[in-house]
């Protein structure tokens, strides 16, 4: 009877630590960074975009501590703070469209993890273009983006 019980706790124990490390394995994206619901599937995008070209972003995840909407001054759609180890991005923006947010997320990610300079390719540029102009061009300003940071070591750029 005794060992009986001893067998059924050993196993529910085992299915227990099992199930818990099989959760964890497969939990989604953000370790640790706080991102606003509105700019999730975007900062996913992202993170799949990066996976499926062979760069694992979970250390930038790890290392940023938030990518947030924050009404930023005229100019500006989203800023990184390397000190801070934030993102914001200003509100206008989701107003735009979804590729002008695509652009300014892979934008602020770029100087993040990256630590790409402006004007080093399209999505870095200063310049704000419409959403038409992104959405055209998108899969071109993609692969140029991708084959600039294919060149550098992400790791080492993270704050
Ligand atoms: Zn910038």
């Amino acid at each position: 009877m005794l060992l009986r019980f001893i067998i059924y706790l050993v196993f529910i124990l085992f299915i227990g630590t099992a199930l818990y490390y099989w959760l964890n394995e497969n939990k989604p994206t953000n370790n640790a960074t706080e991102i606003d619901s509105c700019l999730i599937d975007c900062v996913n995008e992202w993170r799949s975009t990066l996976l499926s070209e062979g760069f694992d972003s979970k250390p930038v995840f790890t290392s940023l501590r938030s990518i947030k909407i924050k009404k930023l001054s005229e100019e500006m759609v989203g800023i990184t703070h390397y000190y801070k180890k934030t993102i914001e991005i200003d509100p206008a923006i989701l107003t735009q469209g979804t590729f002008a947010l695509r652009a300014t997320i892979y934008h602020e990610l770029g100087h993040y993890a990256f630590g790409l300079n402006h004007e080093s390719c399209k999505i870095m540029s200063t310049t704000i273009l419409s959403e038409k102009e992104y959405k055209e061009h998108w899969d071109d300003m993609k692969n140029e983006y991708i084959e600039l940071i294919r060149k550098q070591d992400f790791e080492t750029h993270l704050p």
